[in-house]
């Protein structure tokens, strides 16, 4: 078994983004300037946004954290989407999930400006995504492209199976697995809650993404010998014996799973962290404007 080292792997990408930032500057490019919106009080949105604040500032971004209390309306979110759209200082931005119930999701990601959609939720990235244009591709499954690359993963011609139709990820990370080229060219089952058979439809799998929200569902009776395993869960479980009150738990039972398998990421310490590195990449992108000229 070897471990897929988000720690190792995000930081070997963030020193490399950061090269490129100053040879971009030193090239007279401006400053990559990502925004997030932080709408709420939720614990968990307050750290992932303050991380990748300091992500930004490790690798020689410039950063601005938008802050919108729990009773703010639609309308008004629809305001600051509208005016960091028009804002030309800022390359990308992104409006940390999930809102408040009142405000619609939807409704917002379809007001932030394409060509500054760097999460990549956007319809147009994803139709472009789909089509295999160029597009910001959501943070999370670019995390997981980039640690089958970095891994040196044999893709071509496996069953991938993805637990989750999620539209950050399981969803994408489908269509990213099938598509002709590397990391790619699988044989995808996209499987859910109503899914027949899930343990014997994850047997048959040789890379299993795993992604549904539920604390070790996955057990080692649901995998192959070999399988390439990957954790997206991320849950804050109570946990006294922590100072913070909870521990992180991934979907899969790492423990029972990881003799069988090949390659395996842990929770924390895996995916979550190469989360980041898509967002970082899509921003970079969006300042040297790859994507939307
Ligand atoms: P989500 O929107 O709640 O979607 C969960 C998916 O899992 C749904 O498609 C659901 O099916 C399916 N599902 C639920 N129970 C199932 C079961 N018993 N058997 C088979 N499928 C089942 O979740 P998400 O946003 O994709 O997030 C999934 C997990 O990943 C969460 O723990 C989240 O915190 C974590 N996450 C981590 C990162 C990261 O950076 N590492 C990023 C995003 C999310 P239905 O469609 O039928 O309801």
């Amino acid at each position: 078994m070897q471990l897929l080292d988000g720690k190792a792997i995000s930081a070997q990408i963030k020193s490399e983004i950061k090269i490129e930032v100053e040879n971009w500057i030193s090239a007279g490019g401006k400053k990559p300037h990502l925004a997030a919106i932080l709408v709420g009080e939720d614990g968990a949105s307050e750290t992932y946004v303050a991380s990748k604040i300091r992500s930004c500032e490790e690798i020689g971004f410039t950063s601005t954290l938008l802050r919108f209390g729990p009773e703010t309306t639609e309308a008004e979110l629809l305001e600051a989407v509208e005016s960091l759209n028009k804002n030309s200082d800022v390359d990308g931005f992104i409006v940390q999930l999930p809102l408040p119930k009142h405000i619609s999701e939807n409704t917002i990601m379809e007001a932030v400006d394409s060509s500054k959609d760097v999460d990549g939720f956007h319809p147009i990235n994803v139709g472009r995504m789909c089509k295999g244009l160029p597009a910001y591709i959501s943070a999370t499954p670019f995390g997981i492209l980039e640690m089958l690359i970095r891994a040196g993963i044999e893709t071509s011609g496996k069953h991938c199976v993805v637990i989750g139709r999620s539209q950050i990820v399981g969803l994408p990370m489908s269509i990213l697995m099938q598509r002709n080229e590397y990391p790619g060219n699988c044989t995808v089952t996209i499987t859910h809650s109503k899914t027949k058979n899930l343990k014997e439809i994850c047997q048959t799998a040789d890379i299993l993404i795993v992604a549904l929200g539920r604390p070790e569902f996955v057990t080692a009776d649901y995998i192959k010998d070999g399988a390439v395993v990957i954790d997206v869960g991320i849950t804050r479980v109570k946990d006294a014996s922590k100072k913070s009150g909870f521990a992180i738990k991934g979907d899969v039972n790492f423990a029972d799973v990881a003799p069988k398998s090949s390659f395996i990421t842990p929770v924390p310490g895996g995916v979550g962290l190469m989360t980041i590195c898509g967002l970082l990449t899509n921003t970079l992108k969006a300042a040297r404007k790859e994507i939307y000229k």
